[in-house]
């Protein structure tokens, strides 16, 4: 019998893409449509916002959601984040300036949900080094890259940008700004639900999650280093993390080849096991101490 190999998992779930719909500048019918439909498939978004625009507050404007739109969908399990207080372009403003206008959105977002921001998108998507490095500060990860999905997309584009994304395994981050209104928002609604669909017809390949889980996921995965000691049908894995528990707390997949059944424990844990492919997987906590695995 050849050997187990035992290594963490891609992306959560041993799926072989990851993808996050991530949304711009608090537009209302973010909370009315684009939300709703993401959750009817089981999925969540990522929202970035600017407070200072949101009704209420000093450049309060038309359509934005009111924090009680914004707190509803943390409550709902949305990751609620930072596009800067104003929107303005950190690129183009002093260094102080700019670190005022990342950590009064903070606040202000910490202020109402309770949680601060741990991932940050820019407006105008208008970055440099120095910029990337202040927002990155405390954070699993900003918005650096991403595809745009929206009406100026045809949805052959789109499938075909997704198709692509799952072949080459990639972490698919797409970006609108509404579906009713903003910048290249998708003006009907069917257009969006249709493509939510046609990803969702692919899930046995694709890991939807928010922009804070996959950025935390990957950043843990490309950190972890596990220490196998076997012996029998019984392997013990230690994993060591050197990032920050509190920041870094997605759970990991584990995955073992060429096992027909395995139990496993992690201190007073028995995660389920799933079988897929003739390989086992299974989630643990990487600060959760060593593992336990017994197979035949
Ligand atoms: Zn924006």
């Amino acid at each position: 019998m050849s050997a187990q190999e035992v290594y963490v998992a891609k992306f959560k779930d041993a799926k072989e893409c990851a993808v996050s719909f991530t949304f711009d500048d608090g537009n209302v019918d973010n909370y009315t449509i684009a939300a709703p439909e993401l959750e009817k498939r089981g999925w969540r978004g990522t929202f970035w916002l600017n407070c200072s625009r949101i009704p209420g507050e000093i450049n309060q404007r038309k359509g934005i959601m009111t924090w009680d739109n914004v707190c509803d969908l943390h409550s709902r399990g949305h990751e609620i984040s930072n596009h800067g207080w104003n929107h303005r372009n950190l690129t183009k403003i002093s260094y102080e300036e700019a670190v005022r206008e990342i950590e009064r959105n903070d606040s202000a977002i910490f202020a109402h949900t309770g949680v601060r921001p741990v991932t940050f998108c820019y407006a105008y998507n208008a970055k440099n080094d120095k910029i990337i490095a202040l927002a990155s500060e405390g954070r699993v990860g900003t918005r650096t890259f991403q595809y745009a999905f929206g009406e100026q997309s045809s949805d052959v584009n789109l499938r075909g940008r997704m198709d692509k994304a799952i072949l080459k395994g990639e972490w698919a981050v797409w970006m609108t700004h509404g579906i009713l209104r903003g910048y290249d928002c998708f003006k009907d609604p069917s257009r969006y639900a249709s493509f939510l669909d046609y990803v969702k017809a692919k899930d046995s390949n694709v890991w939807v999650g928010t922009f804070r889980e996959v950025a935390a996921y990957v950043a843990e995965r490309d950190d972890i280093q596990l220490t196998e000691v076997r012996k029998g049908r019984r392997i013990k894995v230690t994993p060591s993390l050197s990032l920050d528990q509190s920041v870094y707390d997605m759970p990991l997949t584990m995955c073992l080849t060429g096992v027909v059944r395995l139990k496993v424990r992690q201190g007073i844990r028995r995660p389920p096991v799933v079988y897929k492919n003739g390989d086992a997987y299974f989630d643990f906590n990487p600060h959760g101490g060593k593992i336990v695995i017994n197979y035949r």
